[in-house]
């Protein structure tokens, strides 16, 4: 919790200053970042959020959900009534027991499933463990992504360029594959994408592409999934503060002026993103198809 700030979601006030402007001081961490050493830290509401039954009964696999959004997702459907298996690279074990302990507190199931989604085997045992470990699946979330920050093409190196795509696209394609044959009618699939897919800045072209691919990726499979009763939507964040950006997602002399370009001008706290989520793997958003849902604090999109 950055400010104190508990009052829950519903509460009425006034979102410029419902968190605190943050200036993050310059920092490092190796990749994948840690939100356990990160400054300050981020809130992923877990002083604050507050379920209401709508995801009752429910079975999910996040990717991505020891920390940043995919925490703050994964703590969200806890409170709204479903399991969880939560999967992260094997370095975030210390992030990830944090989650697992929070999900467990609201009572549910919580699923850790450690492993590196550039591996296309991992992609197919993942699924087959939350499948198993859940008694089945309802909702994806295709959550985990790799962002690093290189100011030239010259200097993009063919390692990470192959990286990025296999983290941020490969896997989305291959872990949903997997999931389908399990997934029935009512289910969802929700991808996280990016502001960045629309106005890419000049030093993430490897990762602004990915973003763009996962919107036209969410549109497609869409078309392809409705009618047998799955849902496939995503969701769009601005400027979130997560581990992402001091792991090299953001040039280091960016980090103080962190999402202050937004007209609400602050960056967002993972925990504003978590009800975008929640409303599309509940059956109120039936009718919503193939859509991309922008959380980003006030960056127009087309
Ligand atoms: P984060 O670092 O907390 O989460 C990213 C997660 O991706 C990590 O926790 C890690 O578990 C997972 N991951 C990365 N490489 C992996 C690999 N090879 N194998 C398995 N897991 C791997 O940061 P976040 O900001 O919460 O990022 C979550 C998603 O949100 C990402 O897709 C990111 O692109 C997207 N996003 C973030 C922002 C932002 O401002 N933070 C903005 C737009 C989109
Ligand atoms: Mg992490």
């Amino acid at each position: 919790m950055t400010n104190g700030n508990t009052s829950d979601q519903y509460t009425f006030q006034n979102p410029v200053d419902r968190f605190p402007t943050i200036t993050p001081p310059k920092q490092d961490q190796p990749e994948p970042g840690l939100d356990a050493t990160l400054e300050p830290k981020t809130d992923r509401g877990e002083e604050s959020y507050r379920g209401t039954g709508r995801l009752e009964g429910r079975k999910a696999l996040i990717t991505g959900a020891d920390s940043g959004i995919g925490a703050a997702v994964a703590i969200a459907y806890a409170r709204e009534g479903a399991d969880v298996a939560l999967a992260y690279l094997p370095e975030e074990e210390e992030d990830a027991r944090e989650i697992v302990r929070l999900v467990e507190e609201a009572g549910r199931k919580a699923v850790a499933l450690p492993g590196d989604v550039r591996d296309a085997e991992y992609c197919k045992q993942l699924v087959a463990d939350a499948v198993e470990a859940l008694g089945g699946l309802d909702i994806l979330v295709n959550n985990a992504g790799k962002q690093v920050a290189v100011e030239n093409l010259e200097d993009l190196s063919d390692e990470q360029l192959d990286d990025t795509f296999k983290t941020n696209i490969y896997a989305f394609f291959r872990i949903t594959k997997a999931a389908l044959p399990h997934l029935p009618a009512g289910s969802s699939i929700i991808n996280t994408t990016s502001i960045q897919a629309y106005s890419p800045s000049p030093f993430l072209l490897d990762y602004a592409s990915t973003k763009a691919a996962i919107n036209n990726f969410t549109k497609g499979l869409s078309m392809q999934l409705a009618p047998k009763g799955i849902r496939v939507n995503a969701v769009a964040p601005g400027p979130f503060w997560t581990p992402l950006q001091v792991s090299d997602g953001q040039p280091k002399e960016a980090l103080p002026e962190f999402g202050k370009d937004t007209a609400l001008g602050r960056a967002g706290q993972p925990t504003e993103l978590a009800p975008a989520y929640v409303f599309l793997a509940s059956p109120e958003s039936s009718y919503v198809i193939g859509e991309t849902l922008n959380v980003n604090g006030g960056m127009p999109t087309p």
